[in-house]
């Protein structure tokens, strides 16, 4: 019973081991939150630039906040919701979601979606909620790991098909598609299974998709503000021995820690820590997409919705990567000051599109330019761009083989832990939830303590589950 229904722990080490984690993104500074909540005293965060937050980067113009990285949460972020009341932060709600259609027509999002009938998306809900119980509880007690293994390493277009949720296949286009995460004739199931949670799909039927105000950059700031942060801090070299972990820096600082965690990606890390064999091997073959974001002033576009997706960029086989716009996010209304501005003002937009290497900075500004037009808007001024190495992935071939086990399997081993988007998903929902589950592996490792987090998060997303039967019989 400790395993699966446990409450998470809430108790105080008399001392810990010292903990050094290489990273200050939102992987590396909820870790660093999460020990430091559960009486880890001495842990300390290394950051490479001048700034926390990583992907999570909130850009100020004209007094309003515009989320060029991180941007949604929804209701399964259930301790990222209670660090924002802990920080004193608020929401701003996304109601107004249009869907244009490959054949030009535009619908809303749940009509999109639903295909019209209510009964039959309710129906594939309920029935999706019990194969992703089942993917879970494999992928949480790594039980019958080559079924796991061969159910998910197919292409998550594939995996829906087979099964027959055309519904949720279109939600995924949204969800996964032009979230960055991947085409879904090519990515993994495993990713599409860890992202689209029964309380994700639950969310996105009740509309409860946010915005946090004043900004993500606000939430790591202040989560950053009661630890121990070292920015400037460039990791140039690692040594591993018996007794501790020295971590060198490109100026020359040396610090001593008992165990390193890495949240940085971690096929990039070998050019300062040496990895061993088995390191190398597994996340050597960890593969990112590019996924790039445009803030623009524009005059003429749409101004009575929250955000319009482009069905025609996110279907056919490499729809995506040409670098058309799949989504724009009219960002505006979010606090009293931009709401009063909203007619007053001409309206900012983010524009998300993949990038690669053909795809130059000016090119991708060129198609957000030619897009814009199209939909009778205008250009009138290009406030930033930004291109994000994002989404890792293991490819189907070696998830097949078992690299997901391979991967787990290092965790602790030379003293070393592993974190972020490479372990998880590229959310942060996906890296905040393993996080809470590493810090039990690493409470259990090194103080003797049971793990038992993973009762929290299979009671959540079978309530969610259950909700989702309720919502049908409505
Ligand atoms: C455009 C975009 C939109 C997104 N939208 C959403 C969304 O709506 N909802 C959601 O939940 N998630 C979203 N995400 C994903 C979310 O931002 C990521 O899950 C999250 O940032 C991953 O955190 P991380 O700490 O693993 O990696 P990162 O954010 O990349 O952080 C890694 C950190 O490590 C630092 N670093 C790298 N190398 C070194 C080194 N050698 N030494 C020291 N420090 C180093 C980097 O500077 C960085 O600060 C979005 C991401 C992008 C790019």
């Amino acid at each position: 019973m400790g395993l699966l229904f446990g409450s998470p722990p809430t108790r105080t080490i008399a001392a810990g081991p010292s903990i050094g984690i290489v990273g200050a993104g939102p992987a590396g500074l909820s870790l660093a939150r999460i020990l430091t909540d559960r009486g880890f005293r001495d842990v300390t965060v290394l950051e490479r630039s001048e700034r926390v937050g990583g992907k999570s980067l909130t850009i100020q113009h004209e007094g309003v906040g515009h989320e060029v990285g991180t941007c949604y949460f929804t209701e399964g972020y259930t301790q990222v919701r209670a660090w924002m009341r802990r920080y004193g932060m608020t929401s701003h709600r996304l109601r107004r979601h249009v869907i244009h259609r490959v054949d030009g027509t535009t619908t809303d999002f749940g009509h999109f979606v639903s295909g019209g009938s209510r009964a039959r998306m309710c129906d594939e809900l309920w029935r999706y909620g019990q194969h992703w119980l089942r993917f879970f509880t494999m992928q949480e007690l790594g039980r019958d790991r080559a079924t796991f293994d061969a159910e998910v390493s197919v292409p998550f277009g594939e995996w829906l098909r087979e099964r027959n949720f055309p519904g949720i296949e279109r939600f995924a286009l949204r969800s996964m598609t032009a979230m960055g995460y991947g085409h879904l004739d090519q990515v993994p199931a495993l990713y599409g299974l860890r992202w689209n949670t029964p309380s994700l799909l639950l969310s996105a039927a009740a509309m409860h998709i946010d915005e946090p105000v004043p900004g993500w950059s606000h939430l790591w700031q202040s989560m950053a503000a009661t630890l121990d942060v070292r920015l400037g801090w460039d990791t140039a070299h690692v040594d591993r021995g018996p007794r501790g972990v020295e971590v060198i820096a490109k100026d020359g600082q040396r610090l001593r820690f008992d165990h390193l965690v890495v949240s940085t990606p971690p096929d990039e890390c070998g050019a300062w820590l040496p990895l061993a064999d088995d390191e190398r091997a597994v996340f050597g073959r960890l593969r990112w997409d590019q996924f790039a974001t445009t803030l623009v002033v524009a005059d003429g576009w749409f101004r009575h919705e929250d955000t319009h997706s482009f069905e025609a960029s996110l279907r056919g086989a490499d729809g995506p990567l040409l670098g058309n716009i799949l989504v724009a996010r009219r960002t505006a209304d979010k606090t009293p000051v931009a709401e009063a501005r909203t007619d007053a003002r001409k309206p900012v937009y983010v524009v998300y599109q993949y990038g690669n290497r053909q795809l130059s900075d000016t090119s991708l500004r060129e198609r957000v330019t030619r897009d814009i037009a199209r939909q009778g808007g205008k250009v009138a001024q290009v406030l930033g761009q930004f291109r994000w190495k994002h989404s890792p992935k293991l490819p189907r071939e070696a998830i097949a083989a078992g690299a997901v086990w391979d991967m787990e399997a290092l965790q602790g081993k030379r003293r070393t832990w592993y974190t972020g988007a490479s372990l998880s998903h590229e959310s942060v929902n996906n890296v905040v939830d393993y996080n809470v589950k590493l810090a039990d592996r690493m409470e259990h490792a090194l103080h003797g303590y049971a793990e038992q987090t993973l009762g929290k998060w299979w009671w959540q997303e079978r309530k969610a589950a259950e909700r989702l039967v309720t919502w049908h019989n409505k």
